[in-house]
C-alpha cells in the first residue's frame, strides 16, 4: 500500500482479522487456555543483543518494511528501507522516521518482507532508522497481542505503550550521574596528606566516610566545588564513575533484604510454598484474603524468591494504591532498587524507569495500569494487587484491562502470576472455582482483630442530618468520646446531589447531559460531574421564580458541615477529589490522621481503598443503595467490593472495629447475604445469577459505542451496522448475538447522543471474529467517519 493513504478506500474484504498479523507466531485469542509450550525469551533482550559491528546480517536485506504508524487506521504501511541499514540489520522493533502525508512521524517496523502489494518503485524510503537495536521483543509481543485482542490499531497501540520520549524519537538510553570515590591512593593517603589545601583535605575525609562514593550533587551540596574535585582527581586520590540515574546497581546487593521477612502464619506459609512449587512455569494463583490478612507479605516473599533467582518481578497496583506508604514498604524490605511507574513521573523519569526495567537492571518494578507495558529483560513473576479494581481497565482510547493482559503476559513468559484481593472479581473467582487457577485463601487477619461485620441501619422513616440517621450520630459521638477516629464514607462529592425548587419541583439539570447538576458550596456553584459544565447558583427558580431553592440529598461537603457543627471540638477532614486537588493535601491530611488523635474523616472512595488508618474504629456508610442498585450488571459486584473495602478500614490495629451501613433496603437479599455471610457467599450467589442471565464470566461481551451530536447520524449508523453484522453472522453461521442499537443508559452526555450495540457469544473466538469484522466494516463505511465509534472488548460497564 502506498504510504500515505490515510483513507481506507480499500474494500474491507481483504482486511481479515489477520491484517495486524506479523511474522512471528500469532497470539491466541484466549487469555488463558491449556498452557502451550511457552515461548521463553530470557536474557536482556536489547542490551546484550550483539550489535554486528559493521558486519552484514545473515539474512538478505528485505526490500519492504511494514511499518506501524500512530493513526486510527487498522493497517500497516509499506516503506523501502533507507539506504543505510542499522548495524543490527533490518528487524521488527526498530523505530524509524518516515514521511506520512505531509508530516514526518516515528513508526515502528513490524515486519520485513521481500515484496509488498505495490511495486517497489511506488514506495517511499524510510527517512532514518532511530535505533541501533530493536525495542524489546517481549514488549513488541505484548503490544501485538493487545492490538489483536482489543481490536485496536497496532500503530496506536505501540504508540500508547511507549514512554513519551521514545514516541518522539529519543534514544532508549539511561541518563547517568557522576559518582566520586577514593582511589586506592586516596584510601592510603593519611589525613595530613594535604596540609596546604584544607578544603581538599576535608573533601577527602568526607569521601573516606562513604566507601561507595558520593554523587556530585551531594558533594556540591556540602559547599565543595568542582575545582576541588578536579584537583583531587589530578592528584590521583579521587576518581569519577558514571552510574545510571534509575536503579543503579547497589554496592551490597548480595544481601537482597534490607529488612528481614516476617515469619509467616500457617495460611501465608501455605500460599508461599504453593507459589514456590512452580517458579518456572505459568502458574496463575488467586490469593483471596481479607484486608490485613498479610497478602502484601506474601507478595514480598514471592518477590524475594524471584529476585533471588536473578529474575525480575512486576507488581501492578491500583491507581489509588500506589501511595508513598506502599512504595516505602517495598523499598524498606529490599536492598535492590525498586522502580516505580506512576502518573507523577516526568517524561525523563519514565524513560529512565522503562530503560532500567528493559535492561534488567531494575529487579522490582511497581506501577499502575500502564506499567503492564513495561518490558522486562528477565521476567520472573507478575503480581496484581487488588485485582478486582476498576482502575485496571482503561476506559477510553486503547480499552485494555491490565489484569487480563497480565494473564496473557505471564502465560507467554511461562512465569507465575499472583492476583490478590479481599474481594476478587467474579471473573477471577470463576476461574479459581473451575480449578483453572490455584485458589490460595487467607482467612485470618495477621493482626489482632477479625474484620468487622456489616451492621445494616434502616433509614426508612428516620430523620437525617447531613445524611446521617440518629443511631449513626450516637455511635459517632461514643467513638469520639472513647478517643478513637471515625470514617464516614459517602460516595458523592459536592454539597448535595442537586438543587431543587420547593415550590414547583424544578431540579437543576445539565444542558448537555441527561443528568442533574451537583451543588457545591466551596466555592458555591452548580457543576455537572459528567461533562464538567459549571453554572452560577440561581437566585430564584428559573421555572417559577420562587426563591425557595433547597439542596436535595447529601454530598461530602454537607456531611462535613453537619459533623463540624455537631462535634465542634473535633477536627473534620474531608477527603475527596475537590479537597485534595493539591498533590500533597491528601498526604498531609493522612499524616495528621495517623498521629491518632480523635477526629472525623469524611471521604469518597479515595479514602476507602488501600490506606492503613490504624486509629479508625467506626466506619459509617452514608448510603449503600446508590452503588448497589445502579442499573449496570456489575453494580452489585462492584458495590459489594467497595463496601467490603470501606469496612476493612475499621479496627486495623489495637481496637476492634464497627461498621454501620445505612440503607433504605435493609431486607434486600443481596445486602443481607453480604452482611450476614460475607463477600464470598454473595459472590457465589452473583455467579449463579450471571450464569442464569448468560452474562460474564459465563459469556463474552463486546460493546460498540456510537456517539454523535446528531442523534439521527448515530442511530442510522447503528442500524446499518447491526443489519450488516447480522447478515454476515448468518452467512458464517457464527454463534454471536447482536443486540441493539439501543440508547446508552445516559443517552445525552456532553451534548452528544450515545448509542450502543452489544455483541455476545459463548466462545471468545467467535466474538473476536465478529468484532474484527465489525471494525473492518466500520472503517470501510464512509458514514462511520461522521460518527465517533469505539469497540470495547470485555466492557466493564454497559454505560
Ligand atoms: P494485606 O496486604 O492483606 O492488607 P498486609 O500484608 O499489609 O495485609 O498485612 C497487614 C499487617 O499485618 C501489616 O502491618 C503486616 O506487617 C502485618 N503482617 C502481615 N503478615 C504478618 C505475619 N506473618 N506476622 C506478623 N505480622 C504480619
Ligand atoms: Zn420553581
Ligand atoms: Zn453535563
Amino acid at each position: 500500500m502506498p504510504p500515505p493513504d490515510p483513507l481506507p478506500g480499500t474494500a474491507y474484504g481483504c482486511l481479515s482479522p489477520a491484517r495486524n498479523a506479523l511474522s512471528v507466531a500469532e497470539p491466541s485469542w484466549e487469555l488463558t487456555g491449556p498452557p502451550e509450550t511457552p515461548t521463553r525469551r530470557r536474557g536482556a533482550q536489547y542490551s546484550t543483543r550483539p550489535v554486528a559491528g559493521g558486519q552484514l546480517p545473515e539474512s538478505p536485506a528485505p526490500r519492504v518494511l511494514r511499518v506501524a504508524i500512530p493513526s486510527p487506521l487498522h493497517r500497516l504501511f509499506d516503506y523501502r528501507p533507507a539506504r543505510e541499514a542499522p548495524a543490527c540489520g533490518w528487524q521488527p522493533g526498530l523505530r524509524v522516521r518516515v514521511s506520512f502525508g505531509r508530516r514526518e512521524v516515528v513508526g515502528i517496523v513490524v515486519e520485513c518482507r521481500d515484496r509488498g502489494e505495490l511495486p517497489l518503485s511506488d514506495l517511499k524510503p524510510v527517512l532514518a532508522c532511530l535505533d541501533d537495536t530493536p525495542l524489546p521483543e517481549d514488549w513488541l509481543w505484548l503490544c501485538r497481542f493487545t492490538a489483536r485482542y482489543y481490536q485496536h490499531p497496532l500503530g496506536d497501540t505501540l504508540h500508547q505503550a511507549l514512554p513519551v520520549l521514545l514516541r518522539q524519537g529519543r534514544a532508549l538510553a539511561a541518563r547517568t550521574r557522576e559518582r566520586w570515590a577514593l582511589t586506592a591512593a586516596g584510601h592510603a593517603a593519611g589525613s595530613d596528606a594535604l596540609p596546604r589545601a584544607p578544603r581538599q583535605a576535608a573533601l577527602l575525609e568526607m569521601l573516606r566516610q562513604h566507601p561507595h562514593g558520593l554523587a556530585s550533587q551531594a558533594i556540591l551540596a556540602q559547599s565543595f566545588s568542582r575545582d576541588q574535585l578536579k584537583a583531587l582527581t589530578a592528584k590521583g586520590l579521587v576518581e569519577r564513575h558514571e552510574e545510571p540515574l534509575a536503579a543503579a546497581p547497589q554496592p551490597d546487593a548480595d544481601h537482597l533484604l534490607a529488612d528481614p521477612a516476617l515469619p509467616l502464619n500457617r495460611e501465608q506459609a501455605h500460599a508461599l510454598s504453593a507459589l514456590h512449587e512452580r517458579l518456572d512455569a505459568y502458574h496463575p494463583c488467586l490469593l483471596e484474603g481479607v484486608t490485613g490478612s498479610g497478602k502484601t507479605e506474601v507478595y514480598l516473599q514471592l518477590i524475594e524468591a524471584v529476585v533471588g533467582r536473578g529474575r525480575q518481578a512486576l507488581v501492578l497496583v491500583p491507581e489509588i494504591g500506589l501511595t508513598p506508604q506502599t512504595l516505602a514498604r517495598f523499598r524498606k524490605r529490599f536492598r535492590v532498587p525498586v522502580v516505580a511507574l506512576h502518573s507523577g513521573l516526568t517524561d525523563h523519569e519514565r524513560l529512565d524507569a522503562w530503560e532500567a526495567a528493559a535492561s534488567g537492571r531494575a529487579p522490582i518494578v511497581i506501577g499502575t495500569r500502564s506499567a503492564i507495558f513495561t518490558p522486562l529483560a528477565r521476567p520472573g513473576a507478575i503480581i496484581v494487587d487488588e485485582e478486582h479494581d476498576s482502575s485496571y481497565k482503561q476506559q477510553d482510547g486503547l480499552r485494555y484491562h491490565a489484569r487480563d493482559l497480565a494473564v496473557a503476559r505471564a502465560h507467554h513468559h511461562g512465569i507465575p502470576l499472583l492476583l490478590g484481593s479481599a474481594t476478587p472479581s467474579l471473573e477471577s473467582l470463576a476461574r479459581a472455582r473451575r480449578g483453572d487457577w490455584r485458589h490460595l485463601p487467607l482467612t485470618r487477619r495477621a493482626t489482632r482483630h477479625a474484620p468487622a461485620g456489616l451492621e445494616l441501619l434502616d433509614l426508612r422513616g428516620r430523620p437525617r442530618l447531613g445524611g446521617l440517621a440518629p443511631p449513626a450520630l450516637e455511635a459517632i459521638a461514643e467513638t469520639l468520646k472513647a478517643g478513637h477516629q471515625v470514617l464516614v464514607f459517602i460516595n458523592r462529592r459536592g454539597f448535595a446531589p442537586t438543587l431543587a425548587c420547593h415550590a414547583c419541583g424544578w431540579l437543576a439539570e445539565c444542558d448537555a447531559c441527561d443528568a442533574r447538576m451537583t451543588l457545591h458550596r466551596q466555592p458555591p456553584l452548580l457543576a455537572c460531574h459528567h461533562c464538567d459544565r459549571r453554572r452560577a447558583l440561581p437566585e430564584s427558580c428559573p421555572e417559577c421564580g420562587s426563591i425557595d431553592l433547597r439542596p436535595l440529598g447529601s454530598g461530602t461537603e454537607r456531611t462535613e458541615e453537619t459533623l463540624a457543627g455537631r462535634f465542634p471540638k473535633v477536627p473534620v477532614h474531608r477527603i475527596d477529589r475537590d479537597s485534595t486537588r493539591r498533590r500533597d493535601a491528601f498526604e498531609n491530611a493522612l499524616a495528621e490522621v495517623r498521629r491518632g488523635d480523635p477526629c472525623l474523616l469524611v471521604g469518597t472512595q479515595m479514602l476507602a481503598k488501600g490506606h492503613h488508618l490504624p486509629h479508625v474504629t467506626l466506619v459509617v456508610v452514608v448510603n449503600a443503595d446508590a452503588g448497589l442498585y445502579a442499573s449496570d450488571f456489575r453494580a452489585l459486584e462492584q458495590g459489594a467490593q467497595l463496601l467490603v473495602q470501606v469496612a476493612g478500614r475499621a479496627g486495623r490495629a489495637a481496637h476492634p472495629g464497627r461498621v454501620l451501613v445505612q440503607t433504605m433496603h435493609p431486607d434486600d437479599p443481596h445486602l443481607r447475604l453480604l452482611a450476614e455471610r460475607g463477600y464470598a457467599a454473595l459472590a457465589d450467589q452473583l455467579l449463579e445469577e450471571r450464569r442464569a442471565a448468560a452474562l460474564p464470566p459465563f459469556r463474552f461481551l463486546a460493546l460498540l459505542r456510537l456517539e454523535s451530536a446528531r442523534e439521527e447520524a448515530a442511530s442510522e449508523l447503528g442500524r446499518r451496522a447491526a443489519t450488516a453484522l447480522r447478515g454476515w453472522l448468518a452467512e458464517r453461521e457464527l454463534a454471536v448475538d447482536c443486540l441493539g442499537p439501543v440508547p446508552a443508559p445516559m443517552e445525552r452526555r456532553q451534548g452528544r447522543y450515545h448509542l450502543q450495540l452489544m455483541l455476545s457469544a459463548d466462545k471468545r473466538s467467535a466474538l473476536h471474529e465478529a468484532s474484527a469484522w465489525l471494525t473492518a466494516w466500520l472503517e470501510a463505511t464512509p458514514e462511520a467517519r461522521r460518527v465517533r465509534w469505539s469497540l470495547d472488548i470485555d466492557p466493564q460497564t454497559l454505560s
